[in-house]
C-alpha cells in the first residue's frame, strides 16, 4: 500500500504536468488536472476502504473498492479463511488431545531442563497437587523429596519410587524422559495397588512354602525312621499309618489352593454351571458328610425351609456350607451345640451355621477370609484347618452376588451366614481378585 506522501508527490507531478501541457498548448490543461485530481481522489477513497477491510477482514468486501480491488481482496480473504480454518482444526485436535490426557491415570508433566514446570495433565494434580498457578514453579520445590532432588539433577537414575505428597498412604513411581536438549517429560503412575499385589504374592509364596514345610518335615522324620534295619514289622506299621495324617494335611492343601484358584480365575460362573438346587437336600448330604468327619460329640440342629430353592453351582455352595460347618465343629467344645438355618429372608435365601465355641476377638474378624490368615495358628493347626475355609467361602459367595457375615463374641460362640438369591443373574458386577 502507497504511503500518503507518495499521493501527494503524485498529485504535484500531475499538476506540474497540467501546468506544462497548459503553458506549452495554452489549452485544456487545467480540465486535464481537474480529471486527474478526481481519479486520484477515487483512488484516495478506495485505498482508505481497503485499509478498513484489511482492519477486520472477515467482513464483506466493500463494492467501493472497486473491482480489481475486489478481485484481490477476495483472494486474500479465502487464503485468510483457509488459513483460519487450518489453526481452529489444530486447535481442537490439540485440545482434544489436552482433554484425552486429563483422563489418563498416570500423570504427566512438562518441565524446562531447569525443572521448571510447563504443561501438565488432571493426573498430576491429583497425584501431586500441582495447580494451574504453578506453571513456572521448580517442581523440586513443590515435591520436596531427596530422591525426586537427585532424579532432576541426575537423570540417569531414570526411576524412582517415593510416597505421594498428597496422600501418605500411597507411593508414587516416577520416570524421567528426555524430550529434547531443553526439555524434560515426568511421567508418574499411582503403584500402591501393583505393591499390595506384589507383597500379596510374596506373602502367600512364603506362606504355602511354609504350611507345606511343616508336614513334610513330620513325613520326612517317619520316613527317615522307617529306613532304619532294625525296626520290627509292627514298629514300621505304626509309623508307615502316622504317615497319612501329614500326607492328608498336604494333599487337602493342594486341594484348597487349587479351588481358590479356579474360583479366581473366573468371576462369575457360566450360565451351564447354575442348577436350581433345594437346600434341605444339600444340607442334610452336608451333615451325613460331616458326621463322618467329627471328632467330638456335637449336637447338630437342622432348622430348614423344605420348599427353598436358589440357583447356584451346587458344588461351590456345597463346599460352602461344608466349610463353615467343619468350622462351626472345629472350632466348638466336646458336646458343643451347632445350629444351621436355612430360610427365606427378605426374598433371599440364608443360609446361617451358629456354635457354641471359641469365639474370635472382633479385631480379627475383617481379615478371616485372607489366604492363611488364622486368628491363632498354633491352636488352628492343632484342630487341623488349612487356613484357606473361608477364602474359598468368600471366593464361592463373590461368584453368586453374595457376601460372608461373621458376628462372634469370644468364649460364647460365633454365627456365619450369607444371602443368596433365589434365581442367579450372570449381569452381576465382576469381582476382582484379593
Ligand atoms: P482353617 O482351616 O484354619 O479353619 P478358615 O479359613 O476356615 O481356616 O478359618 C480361618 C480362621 O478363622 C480359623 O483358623 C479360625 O481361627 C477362625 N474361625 C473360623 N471359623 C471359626 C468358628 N466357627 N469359631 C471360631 N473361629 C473360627
Amino acid at each position: 500500500m502507497k504511503q500518503p506522501w507518495s499521493n501527494v508527490a503524485l498529485v504535484a507531478a500531475l499538476l506540474v504536468v497540467a501546468l506544462i501541457v497548459e503553458l506549452s498548448l495554452n489549452f485544456g490543461g487545467w480540465f486535464i488536472a481537474l480529471v486527474l485530481v478526481v481519479l486520484l481522489l477515487q483512488r484516495l477513497s478506495r485505498e482508505y476502504q481497503v485499509k478498513q477491510w484489511l482492519m477486520r477482514p472477515r467482513r464483506a468486501i466493500p463494492a467501493k473498492v472497486g473491482r480489481s480491488w475486489q478481485t484481490t481482496l477476495k483472494q486474500t480473504q479465502s487464503k485468510l479463511e483457509n488459513a483460519r480454518n487450518r489453526s481452529r482444526t489444530f486447535l481442537s485436535a490439540l485440545q482434544r488431545v489436552r482433554t484425552t490426557s486429563d483422563y489418563l491415570p498416570d500423570a504427566w508433566i512438562t518441565l524446562q531442563r531447569n525443572g521448571e514446570i510447563e504443561m501438565f495433565n488432571q493426573s498430576a494434580t491429583s497425584l501431586f497437587g500441582i495447580k494451574p498457578s504453578d506453571v513456572g514453579a521448580n517442581l523440586s520445590s513443590l515435591i520436596r523429596h531427596p530422591s525426586l532432588s537427585q532424579l532432576l539433577h541426575n537423570p540417569a537414575t531414570e526411576l524412582i519410587e517415593i510416597t505421594s505428597p498428597v496422600d501418605e498412604s500411597n507411593r508414587i513411581e516416577i520416570r524421567l524422559i528426555e524430550i529434547d536438549r531443553d526439555r524434560w517429560l515426568v511421567i508418574a503412575r499411582d503403584v500402591t495397588e501393583l505393591n499390595r499385589l506384589l507383597t500379596m504374592r510374596q506373602d502367600f509364596i512364603a506362606n504355602v512354602s511354609h504350611e507345606l514345610r511343616t508336614p513334610l518335615t513330620v513325613l520326612l522324620g517317619y520316613v527317615e525312621s522307617m529306613v532304619r534295619d532294625d525296626l520290627p514289622d509292627e514298629t514300621i506299621r505304626e509309623l508307615a499309618n502316622r504317615l497319612m495324617a501329614p500326607v492328608d494335611r498336604m494333599r487337602f492343601m493342594v486341594d484348597d489352593l487349587l479351588t481358590l484358584t479356579r474360583l479366581e480365575a473366573a468371576p462369575l460362573p457360566s450360565a451351564d454351571e447354575i442348577q436350581s438346587i433345594n437346600g434341605l437336600a444339600q444340607l442334610n448330604l452336608v451333615v451325613e458328610e460331616v458326621a463322618l468327619l467329627k471328632k467330638g460329640n456335637h449336637t447338630i440342629r437342622l432348622d430348614a425351609d423344605e420348599e427353598l430353592r436358589v440357583e447356584c453351582v451346587p458344588s461351590e455352595i456345597h463346599s460352602a456350607f461344608i466349610n463353615l460347618v467343619t468350622n462351626a465343629i472345629r472350632y466348638s467344645p466336646d458336646g458343643g451345640r451347632i445350629t444351621i438355618r436355612w430360610q427365606s429372608y427378605d426374598g433371599q435365601a440364608r443360609f446361617e451355621v451358629e456354635d457354641e465355641g471359641i469365639g474370635i476377638p472382633a479385631e480379627f474378624i475383617s481379615r478371616l477370609t485372607e489366604r492363611f490368615y488364622r486368628v491363632d495358628i498354633r491352636g488352628s493347626r492343632a484342630y487341623g484347618g488349612t487356613g484357606l475355609g473361608l477364602a474359598i467361602v468368600k471366593h464361592v459367595l463373590r461368584r453368586h452376588q453374595s457376601e460372608l457375615q461373621i458376628e462372634s463374641e469370644v468364649a460364647k460362640g460365633s454365627r456365619f451366614y450369607f444371602d443368596l438369591p433365589l434365581t442367579f443373574s450372570n449381569n452381576g458386577s465382576e469381582g476382582t481378585t484379593a
